[in-house]
């Protein structure tokens, strides 16, 4: 009796996985075919110099217009292709995209840097610095150091030396690089050591609670610190409230993105929102607040 019981269970399991595994089959099908039907968009958040009460560019941010589902968050779609090349597809198409809308935007301000997230799979390529030296060719009004890439601290970046010697690379041609959500990994201290970084990216879940939370307000203080230290730069992401940016400034932190300062939107939103963002003035009044 209790080996038919195991043996049923087990047919039920494979069954599942089998289950499973097809559907994880077609959703990333469905993924790859969203790239070919043009279904993908960037929004862009701005990055803001508080303290000059500045724009000093743009983040891309991937989303899919589904045509049912509406909107659907890079979070919701991107797990699904991180471990197959669709993923590359995918990160060729976001720099070129962003590439041509910087080059667009140039006209405007030619100070604007694009900040393009490069998953791990894609950046660890053996073709990915070829690769993006032939997409720069295709957009020869942009200069290489007006683009800066966001790598994410993940146990999916395995062979630091490899990913050094690509970082280096990209530098060589002026790209410069962030290391995203910094703090957030089990190895921020030993990629801070190893990786070529040019900006530390304080991760938002730091951010948010920092004003309540003094754990939190410690560890972004020190995060602004260690990039002090290793003469990097530093950005606070999640800046939801004028106080938060005031507390960053005072921390020493002049760079920041978040809800508080703008939402990523479409691109044919963004001059407007700049001709309208005279609201700089209010960051720049935080700055001369006296310390508590
Ligand atoms: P990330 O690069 O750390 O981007 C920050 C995320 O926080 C974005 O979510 C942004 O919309 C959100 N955010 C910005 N300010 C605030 C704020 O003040 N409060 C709150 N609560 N959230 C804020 P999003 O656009 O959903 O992107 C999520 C993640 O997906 C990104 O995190 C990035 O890791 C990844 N991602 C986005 N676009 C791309 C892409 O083109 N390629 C790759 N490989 N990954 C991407
Ligand atoms: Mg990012
Ligand atoms: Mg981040
Ligand atoms: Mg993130």
């Amino acid at each position: 009796q209790a080996k038919i019981t195991g043996r049923n269970r087990y047919h039920f399991f494979d069954a599942d996985l089998d289950e499973q595994v097809r559907t994880h089959h077609n959703r990333r099908t469905e993924v790859w075919n969203a790239v070919r039907a043009n279904e993908l968009v960037l929004y862009y958040q701005p990055k803001l110099d508080m303290r000059k009460g500045r724009i000093i560019g743009m983040e891309a941010l991937l989303r899919w217009e589904h045509p049912l589902r509406g909107t659907i968050s890079p979070g919701d779609f991107l797990p699904i292709v991180e471990h197959s090349d669709v993923i590359v597809d995918i990160g060729e198409w976001v720099l070129r995209e962003a590439l041509r809308q910087l080059q667009s935007w140039r006209a405007f301000d030619p100070a604007w840097v694009i900040s393009v997230n490069i998953a791990a799979r894609h950046f660890q390529r053996h073709d990915f610095v070829e690769r993006l030296k032939t997409i720069l060719g295709e957009f020869p009004d942009v200069p290489p150091h007006m683009l800066e890439l966001e790598i994410l601290e993940s146990s999916a970046l395995s062979d630091i030396a490899h990913v050094r010697s690509i970082m280096l690379d990209c530098q060589a041609l002026g790209i410069s690089f962030a290391l995203d959500d910094f703090g957030t990994g089990y190895s921020s201290m030993s990629y801070l050591k190893r990786l070529p970084a040019d900006m530390l990216k304080i991760d938002q879940s730091f951010v948010r609670n920092m004003l309540v939370d003094r754990d939190d307000l410690h560890l972004v203080s020190a995060v602004i610190g260690l990039a002090r230290s290793f003469g990097l730069g530093v950005i606070a992401e999640g800046v939801e409230t004028i106080e938060h940016g005031a507390m960053l400034m005072r921390l020493g932190c002049d760079l920041a993105q978040g809800y508080g300062i703008a939402r990523p939107m479409p691109a044919d939103d963004v001059l407007s929102w700049v001709a309208s963002f005279d609201t700089a003035a209010v960051w720049q009044a935080a700055a001369v607040l006296p310390p508590i």
